[in-house]
């Protein structure tokens, strides 16, 4: 039997991918430096492409278990609390057996991955064990752990998040910027479906402050939503997680009589940027240690899982063979340039149109959006793209 491939960080798509390697009988070490999964409020769209992975790797009933399918998705001036335009991926029938989006927290797909790991004797998962170094040679890759340990292993996988260790071991530019704001997640009760009208998806665009809208299931099943704002700089962490201040916040987006119940309160520093290498020898780098973005559009993860799906197909032919090195070239060469045009492209444009200043170009990405959901054909090629199935569809017609 090979050496184990180490994946460092358990994450999504660090355990996504074990499982992956494991279902091929391939031996995996996980290493994760937290306790325990985090459950903290980020990914949660799925996308038709996504799903057709998730899939095939036997995952997806029991994440639409855990989640929620969600059809449409829609655009809102939020000046007016008018809709703009809703988009219907049913118009997807023909290009995917996946013609909707599932709301699921990525810490139940982290956790179901885990959970399925178990089954394969030849996978291990060790978490409070961090990474803290790594050497390589033409036979293999020696990870160091925070405990001293030395671990020996075939390749190594870098899945541990934007502040990768092992990325900035390996001296790779993390090439892009931050934004100065900051991006608030509000996690309420509150039914915006119900009470407004709003899909389980929804994008409001405001030259002050535009806002996002996702229902998610929640461990208990009962349903949530999550509001995102941005936190201009000027203000502490502090003073934006208040009380008082997400309180007034609420109430400025949708006022309501009586306060708004908060479940949690979250802030996140948003970036976008692109690894100059995902790959170094035999060292990987897979999902936002790689990459990351902000996350309107929900892309960030869906391209972590394709990330996942491609280098495991990858690694399952480079150890089966001697041509193994340059079949992993071709990992760096597909999933770089896709998720430059596809993620970082589709985020940028994301986030520019909801915030918006000038109304005359509010007022002609209105009049877009509202052609594109009217005409059948480019409420198609729009969904096609965003769904992340064009750049599927792509990569396999440029193997084939
Ligand atoms: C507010 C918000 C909303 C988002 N919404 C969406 C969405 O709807 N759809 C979408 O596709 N994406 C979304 N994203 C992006 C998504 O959360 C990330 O792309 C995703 O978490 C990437 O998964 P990952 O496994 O690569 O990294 P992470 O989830 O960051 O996991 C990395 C793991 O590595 C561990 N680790 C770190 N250092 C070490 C070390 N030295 N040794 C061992 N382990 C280590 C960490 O503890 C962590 O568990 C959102 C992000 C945010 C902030």
């Amino acid at each position: 039997m090979n050496a184990p491939v180490l994946i460092a960080g358990a994450g999504p798509v660090g355990v996504l991918t074990a499982l992956l390697l494991a279902r091929k009988g391939i031996p995996v070490r996980v290493f994760e430096a937290a306790a325990a999964v985090d459950d903290s409020p980020r990914a949660s769209t799925l996308h038709p492409a996504t799903l057709e992975m998730l899939a095939d790797a036997g995952l997806l009933d029991a994440v639409i278990e855990r989640g929620l399918v969600a059809r449409t998705f829609q655009f809102w001036d939020r000046t007016t609390h008018q809709l703009v335009a809703e988009f219907d991926h049913a118009i997807l029938a023909q290009d995917t057996a996946y013609p909707f989006v599932v709301q699921c927290e990525q810490h139940k797909i982290a956790n179901l991955c885990l959970e399925r790991l178990k089954a394969f004797p030849h996978a291990e998962v060790s978490f409070k064990t961090p990474v803290s170094g790594l050497e390589q040679d033409d036979a293999g890759v020696a990870v160091t752990l925070e405990n001293g340990t030395v671990v020996r292993g075939s390749y190594l996988v870098g899945a541990d998040g934007g502040r990768s260790t092992v990325r900035k071991t390996l001296g790779i530019d993390f090439e892009g910027y931050t934004f100065p704001e900051r991006f608030l997640v509000l996690t309420v009760p509150f039914d915006f479906a119900g009470e407004h009208g709003v899909a389980h998806r929804a994008y409001f665009s405001d030259p002050d402050e535009w806002a996002n809208l996702f229902k998610v299931a929640g461990d208990d099943g009962k349903g949530r939503w999550r509001a995102v704002f941005p936190a201009p700089p000027g203000q502490s962490d502090e003073e934006v997680l208040s009380a008082a201040a997400t309180e007034a916040r609420l109430q400025k987006f949708f006022p309501k009589r009586g306060a708004y119940e908060v479940f949690h309160r979250n802030i996140y520093r948003v970036h976008q940027r692109v690894a100059k290498h995902f790959r170094v020898g035999r060292v990987l780098l897979a999902g936002d240690s790689a990459h990351v973005n902000n996350p309107i559009g929900g892309l960030g993860l869906n391209c972590g899982i394709h990330d996942a799906t491609d280098l495991a197909g990858k690694l399952a032919l480079a150890l089966d063979g001697p041509t193994g090195a340059a079949i992993l070239d071709r990992y760096e060469a597909v999933r770089r340039p896709m998720n430059i045009e596809y993620v970082q492209q589709q985020t940028i444009a994301n986030k520019k149109r909801l915030e918006e200043k000038d109304p005359a170009q509010r007022a002609k990405n209105f009049d877009n959006l509202r052609q594109m959901a009217a005409d059948p054909a480019k409420h198609r090629a729009f969904l096609m793209r965003t769904s992340l199935l064009e750049s599927v569809r792509k990569i396999a017609a440029n193997a084939a």
